[in-house]
């Protein structure tokens, strides 16, 4: 049995990131997915997801910023475009306190944007439908990042640094030996000297192979696309990114523009429990589907005039909607990230660095106070929605 130096489980988006990270040190890595790359039963599948800036949190700000320039770096490694910049706009009632929180982050950190009145909004996107009560946040260098092609691309620069990758391998247990791991996976067992656990929603299958059960819940939760009336209107250029945050009280909807299956839209966190990962998913909910289309329609009249067709994604929570990004506490020889509530992709590269900084020298440069494991212990598992 050769030993390895890191062996990855998980291919989405952050075990793939960590691979390239990883194999870019030059370590030798070995990753274990499951299924095939690109699978629809997990978190990292899809045409598009948001990269902005705006967060109450100032940590997930400064961290954006540093993400978006992992981005730009796997850019200019690979030779190929995965930003598109549409920019990101965050609109709400101005009585909502996390816009003002969103603001003054935005302004600390050095975020180029911009904050526009009812007015402005009126005038820079006739698209959508404002009250005298909203106000707009506009970052210029957010956008969208082409999901499954963004995994491909950092597989295929993991393979390309020596990662090795293996499909369709399922890990079935995990076991701490000595200051390594030993894993038995597919009828083999592998023996390396450091673990990365990218799991996702199949994170709490596999901590229960350690004997650990943190509080993490995992919710289906649904995306549409829609042809609007005016598809010009629709397109990037036109439309940048939407998260209508709305009286603060009902769940944001989120738009993205028409990049050729029409504007996708979701209502974030509001999915039903998924109890059992395994359990193959079910076909999207038409009613669902209308919910979005009602509320699509309310921030941009005319844009769910044809559903096109709809999917599914997991999101994995914590209790206080953290990421989780350690090392395990007992095990410092395993490195595990959850970074899973429906906001991670953005910081995949950026994660991907921390987790080998973790794997490789057991601490990292980045602040991942507020993402540490200790925390989980004291909570209670509490849905999103
Ligand atoms: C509908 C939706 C919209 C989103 N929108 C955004 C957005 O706009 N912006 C943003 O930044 N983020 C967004 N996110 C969140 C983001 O997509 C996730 O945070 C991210 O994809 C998580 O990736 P992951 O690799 O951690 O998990 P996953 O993608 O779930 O990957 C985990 C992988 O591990 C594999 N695995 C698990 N157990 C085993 C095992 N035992 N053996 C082998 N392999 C195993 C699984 O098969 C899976 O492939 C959204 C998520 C959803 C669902």
């Amino acid at each position: 049995m050769r030993m390895l130096e890191v062996l990855i489980v998980g291919g989405g988006v952050t075990g793939a990131a960590a691979a390239y990270a990883l194999a870019r040190r030059g370590r030798r890595v070995l990753l274990l997915e499951q299924f095939a790359i690109g699978h629809a039963r997990g978190s990292s599948h899809g045409l598009s997801r948001l990269i902005g800036f705006a967060y109450p949190q100032r940590y997930y700000t400064q961290l954006a910023i540093a993400a978006r320039q992992a981005w730009l770096d796997l850019e200019a490694d690979t030779g190929q475009r995965l930003l598109i910049k549409t920019g990101v706009l965050d609109i709400g009632a101005t009585s909502v306190p996390s816009l003002h929180a969103c603001a003054v982050n935005l302004a600390a950190a050095g975020v180029p944007f911009e904050q526009l009145s009812a007015a402005e909004l009126r005038a820079r996107f006739p698209q959508l439908a404002i009250t005298d009560q909203t106000i707009g946040l506009y970052q210029p260098d957010g956008g969208m990042l082409p999901a499954s092609r963004c995994v491909a691309t950092l597989i295929e620069q993991a393979r390309r640094y020596g990662a090795t990758i293996a499909v369709g391998v399922r890990v079935d247990r995990i076991m701490p030996d000595g200051s390594g791991v030993r894993v038995d996976a597919a009828g083999a067992t592998y023996r390396a000297q450091r673990m990365v656990m990218a799991a996702g929603s199949y994170t709490p299958v596999l901590l229960r192979s350690l004997g650990i059960s943190f509080p993490l819940l995992v919710t289906r939760e649904q995306v549409a696309f829609f042809l609007a009336r005016d598809r010009v209107l629709s397109k990037a250029g036109y439309l940048p990114v939407i998260v209508d945050h709305s009286d603060g009280r009902e769940p944001s909807l989120i738009c993205f523009p028409d990049l050729g299956e029409g504007v996708k839209a979701e209502r974030h966190g509001v999915g039903p429990l998924v109890h059992d990962p395994y359990e193959p998913p079910p076909p999207p909910d038409p009613a669902e589907n209308e919910r979005i289309a009602r509320r699509l329609e309310q921030t941009l009249p005319g844009f769910a005039s044809r559903l096109v067709r709809a999917e599914t994604c997991r999101y994995t929570h914590t209790p206080d909607g953290d990421f989780l990004i350690d090392r395990h506490p007992e095990y410092g020889q395993i490195a595990i990230a959850v970074p899973c509530a429906g906001h991670g992709f953005k910081f995949a590269p950026l994660i991907g660095e921390i987790l080998a900084d973790l794997a490789v020298q057991g601490t990292t440069p980045y602040d991942i106070a507020p993402f540490r494991l200790d925390r989980l212990r004291k909570q209670k598992a509490v849905a999103l929605a």
